[in-house]
């Protein structure tokens, strides 16, 4: 029945070569859309490549629900920062009240979500928070929270987006740096790969490739995306986050989502979702997307160029954001939000 769904992404699924699908002729497999050999482009470096204004929010706004982890209500805060602030999450549970930086040093836990700092001064599942932030080009925010996570809403960014569309957007008269690359990046582990090519379109654009193998209903599902503040709220920030049904019980003898039912999430049975209904036919796929976004915004700036995505998840988005990091060239690097 979810094959039947897969619309525009059908043809895919028909390809018994899955990279080929959603943009046959925009990449080749043997030389880089620069025309770079693979060993070069290996090694290939990141540039500032342009810039634009910085932003953060005109007023506060808030989000209040239950937590996946803790099962405990749960406030959330976005607040306005001054320039080169860049995203920091405060804990006002804790006293005295601590706050972590968005940023991939920080980052201390890839399992299933991202997890920034360490105990007990901890945040978990942040990546839904920082994609509706990156998405909408919010660069200087401070995230209040008064627990070691933020509301799961419904496992998509949606509560997040509106709650900051309503804080409305202030311009800043400070560059953000916009950097790019001279050939591919590539992270890997056995059965899965990311990648972020060069490319002449202006901004990011994000293919992911799920598979989750021929015995659940998940089956292979693809979607490419262009990032910019108006397609995120309309094509990916609705897109919720997913569990297989046999998955279930492993995170609920781990304690995990107590209080949340297969109505706060997608939870695929054999049938397809379960007490649920999708909102894309390839909503899986859109919201590994959104996941990517929220993890890529812990490099601090904006990058062009396309990511192409085969089963990946948060520990290769680190790892990738990481490498990226590795290859940006002083003085640039160092620079919060640059
Ligand atoms: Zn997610």
């Amino acid at each position: 029945m979810l094959f039947a769904r897969l619309g525009s992404c059908f043809n895919c699924l028909l390809l018994p070569r899955l990279f080929l699908c959603c943009f046959l002729g925009e990449l080749r497999t043997g030389d880089g859309p620069s025309g770079l050999p693979r060993t070069e482009a290996r090694e290939s470096n990141m540039r500032r490549y342009s810039e634009r204004n910085q932003q953060t929010l005109q007023r506060s706004a808030e989000v209040t629900g239950i937590g996946y982890l803790t099962g405990a209500q749960v406030r959330l805060r976005f607040l306005p920062a001054p320039p080169n602030t860049g995203v920091v999450f405060v804990r006002t549970d804790l006293r005295p009240i601590a706050t972590v930086h968005a940023s991939v040093e920080n980052v201390t836990g890839t399992a299933r979500r991202t997890t920034l700092g360490h105990p007990p001064v901890q945040i978990g599942l942040i990546e839904h928070v920082l994609a509706a932030l990156a998405g909408l080009h919010i660069d200087n925010c401070r995230v209040e929270l008064n627990a070691p996570e933020p509301p799961g809403m419904d496992g998509s960014a949606q509560a997040f987006v509106e709650a900051v569309q309503s804080a409305g957007t202030e311009v800043q008269s400070v560059p953000r740096g916009i950097w790019t690359l001279d050939g591919p990046v590539s992270v890997s582990q056995p059965g899965a790969t990311l990648t972020l090519h060069p490319s002449e379109r202006p901004g990011l654009t994000i293919s992911y490739f799920l598979d989750y193998g021929p015995n659940t209903s998940l089956g292979r599902q693809c979607h490419t995306q262009v990032i910019t503040p108006q397609t995120f709220p309309q094509d990916i920030a609705t897109s919720r986050t997913f569990i297989l049904e046999s998955e279930v019980a492993e995170l609920r003898k781990q304690g995990l989502g107590a209080r949340t039912t297969p109505a706060d999430l997608l939870v695929f049975g054999p049938q397809g979702p379960i007490k649920n209904y999708l909102r894309h036919a390839n909503e899986p796929a859109r919201h590994k997307i959104l996941d990517i976004v929220g993890d890529l915004a812990l490099l601090g700036v904006d990058l062009q160029g396309h990511v192409v995505a085969y089963r990946s998840g948060h520990p290769l988005n680190v790892e990738l954001v990481r490498t990226l990091r590795e290859r940006m060239v002083a003085p640039q690097c160092c620079a919060r939000a640059a």
